[in-house]
């Protein structure tokens, strides 16, 4: 009996197996599908200044229309792709559609704010990485401090392929740097210091449940940003409380769905051409 419910209970666990490597994939083959399909797209969101309330630049956020399955989310499928060295094409697409879109707005004589680019720990470890950045930029004709690339903690872990010296590089060329869910991982403070980043964003699991402990870990990642010399993000403002802290905490810049959840490229047009669009939710401390 024992031994028949052992079996059993291993059939189902690699029955579950079968059904995620398939489903990992199935998602893998529809997303290079998608990239030629069109069903891939860049959403926008305004990062804001928590003082004046104007935008100050925008993050884009991958969105996929799945035939099927719908609306998926990146937090679904990025990993997916980080699997395989499909990530790489995939973030050829999102650099080449957000520069695109930049050069759109220029054209449209719209205000040029640097727009930020999630690159993925593998793609970030990509050998050539410095010199795509660069030709994408030429290629666009885009100024390379209209760019910002957004890398999570988890990228600081290893060192074996010398992040630092990658980043120094991406500094040089003049693209800006941040640091994106700061605060999730476990990389030490100690490492800050020694990277050539200009922004510490805030991870939002912090913002959303602002309780004593979640109020004293933004106010020591504030503390320490400044004193380093790096601008700090809060990520998920939702609520005028919530902002009201990180502006008093000194915190420079937010995005949450308070001021806007992020948006198709002609809304964020939109956002752009009334620059005071959140003076009204920033109210004086
Ligand atoms: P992230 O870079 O930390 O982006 C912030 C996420 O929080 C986005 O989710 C955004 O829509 C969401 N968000 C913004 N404001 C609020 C708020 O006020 N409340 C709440 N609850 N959520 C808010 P999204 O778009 O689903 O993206 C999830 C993650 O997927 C991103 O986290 C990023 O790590 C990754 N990702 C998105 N686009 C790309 C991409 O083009 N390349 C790579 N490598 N990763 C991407
Ligand atoms: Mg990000
Ligand atoms: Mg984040
Ligand atoms: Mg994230």
């Amino acid at each position: 009996r024992a031994k028949e419910k052992g079996r059993n209970t291993s059939e189902f666990f690699t029955v579950e197996l079968q059904d995620q490597a398939r489903r990992t994939l199935q998602i893998e083959t529809d997303l290079r599908a998608a990239m030629v399909k069109g069903e891939l797209s860049l959403h926008y969101q305004p990062k804001v200044d928590l003082a004046s309330g104007e935008i100050v630049g925008a993050e884009a956020l991958l969105r996929w229309q799945h035939p099927e399955r719908g609306a998926m989310s990146p937090a679904e499928f990025i990993p997916v792709a980080e699997e395989t060295d499909l990530i790489v094409e995939v973030g050829h697409w999102v650099l080449d559609a957000a520069l695109g879109q930049q050069v759109a707005w220029r054209e449209q004589a719209l205000a040029t704010l640097p727009v930020a680019v999630n690159l993925s720990v593998r793609e970030f470890r990509q050998p050539d990485l410095v010199d795509l950045i660069a030709r994408k930029l030429a290629e666009h004709r885009i100024d390379p401090s209209l760019l910002e690339l957004e890398i999570t903690e988890g990228v600081s872990l290893d060192d074996s392929i010398g992040v630092v010296e990658v980043m120094q590089r991406l500094r040089k060329l003049g693209v800006a740097m941040a640091i994106d869910d700061f605060g999730t991982g476990y990389s030490s403070l100690s490492y800050l210091k020694r990277f050539s980043i200009n922004d510490l964003k805030i991870d939002q699991s912090f913002v959303r449940a602002l309780d004593g402990d979640n109020q004293a870990i933004v106010t020591a990642i504030v503390g320490v940003a400044r004193g380093l010399g790096f601008s700090t993000t809060a990520e998920g403002i939702e609520t005028a409380e919530q902002l009201a802290f990180l502006k008093r905490q000194g915190c420079k810049c937010g995005q949450g769905y308070y001021f806007s959840r992020p948006v198709p490229a002609d809304e964020f047009a939109a956002l752009l051409r009334q620059p005071k669009a959140y003076t009204d939710l920033i109210s004086p401390v």
